[in-house]
């Protein structure tokens, strides 16, 4: 039986890690017959859902990633298997079974439907990042995964829901071996600064080693703390701006803040203030690193009031020559604000957030 992944902009990072485990698979654009593998987000459902349902191809469908991760029962409308979470171990094993023209109940970490019922098998443990390739050399590429999993629980992420509350790290050796296949290196992590860590508190001695193994490479320009990672902003010390100045092509960090309100933060269960956000902030400039920081709007309950206190601190890291990218609240499966209806933005936030974006101050999309 025929394997294909479908292939779609937004899913290029799974499929470069899922790609090179499943032999003589095809990529393709369109469903084709045999075991269908798609990945993707929430924003991609509509269109997933809509194409599995009008197609008239004789195939197995499996889907997997964050939103079937988060919505198992719902995609079992459409696919005939979910793998939910990490799909290293679980994608292969299903493909095998099924290739084989055996039921995959002993299969764990995946979802189906029997007899109208839909049937979880058990738990798969979250997987050893160092078995598996971030990418084949001759294939589909992504940035380098140098972390999984996240130790905090911001009630709007999938991140810890779909990877674990233990952050895992890939080792030094295979990271450098795949950045031997890039001149310029770019990383994927929940919180880059990390790296080596538990997640909650830094260990700088452990991103230097990473950071001074890759620097000593022929001709490598290093992107840390970057797209399309970014650090929490209570890790944004002067250590770890030191290690960006010493080793490190990027003259810029993306921070997450997301409100400028701590009642909000604090309900998001986010684990830092408005004030770290600042103090990351300045540390960035004495360093004359520039800040790129994200922001949300439409948290539940948000008030005017709250949305001001993030406009006002917006405006404050925009005057002192800081980027900003602002974005509106999507509420996604498994998070605790999964069926929450967003805060509307208020008419004066709004209106001057769409000034400064005519500025050029800050970029995102707030609109619904
Ligand atoms: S938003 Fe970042 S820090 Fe918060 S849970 Fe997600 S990955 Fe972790």
């Amino acid at each position: 039986m025929d394997v294909c992944f479908r292939w779609m902009q937004k899913n290029t990072y799974s499929l470069a890690s899922l790609v090179p485990l499943i032999p003589d698979n095809s990529i393709v654009k369109t469903p084709h017959d045999g075991i269908m593998i798609y990945s993707f987000a929430t924003r991609q459902k509509e269109s997933v859902f809509s194409e599995v349902d009008s197609s008239t191809t004789d195939s197995i469908y499996i889907a997997g990633g964050p939103h079937p991760s988060g919505s198992v029962e719902d995609t079992l409308e459409h696919f005939d298997y979910v793998v939910i979470g990490e799909g290293e171990e679980t994608l292969p094993e299903l493909v095998r079974t099924l290739q084989g023209g055996n039921i995959p109940s002993d299969v764990k970490g995946i979802a189906y439907r029997k007899d109208g019922n839909v049937v979880y098998t058990e738990k798969r443990e979250p997987s050893d990042l160092d078995k598996y390739p971030c990418f084949d050399p001759e294939g589909i590429r992504a940035p380098i995964e140098i972390s999984r999993g996240c130790p905090w629980r911001c009630k709007y992420c999938q991140t810890p829901r779909l990877f674990g509350n233990r952050m895992r790290h890939r080792s030094i050796d295979s990271i450098e071996r795949f950045a031997k296949h890039y001149s310029d290196l770019r990383f994927t992590s929940s919180n880059a600064f990390a790296y080596g860590g538990n997640g909650v508190h830094p260990e700088f001695d452990k991103v230097e080693k990473l950071l001074s193994r890759l620097h000593s490479m022929e001709d490598k320009k290093i992107y840390f703390g970057t797209f399309p990672s970014e650090v929490r902003p209570e890790f944004v010390t002067h250590e770890g701006l030191d290690l960006v100045d010493k080793y490190c092509t990027n003259r810029s960090l993306s921070l997450g803040a997301q409100s400028g309100s701590d009642r909000i933060l604090k309900e998001m269960l986010r684990g830092h203030t408005s004030e770290d956000v600042s103090v990351a902030v300045e540390r960035c400039f004495e360093h004359e690193i520039t800040p790129v920081v994200d922001f949300i709007f439409g948290f539940p309950d948000e008030t005017e009031e709250d949305q001001q206190r993030t406009l006002e601190q917006i405006k404050w890291i925009c005057r002192k020559g800081g980027k900003v990218r602002a974005h509106y609240l999507t509420p996604l499966p498994s998070t605790p604000y999964e069926n929450i209806v967003p805060a509307p933005i208020s008419a004066s936030v709004h209106k001057v957030l769409g000034r400064m974006a005519r500025d050029g101050k800050l970029n995102g999309n707030w609109d619904k």
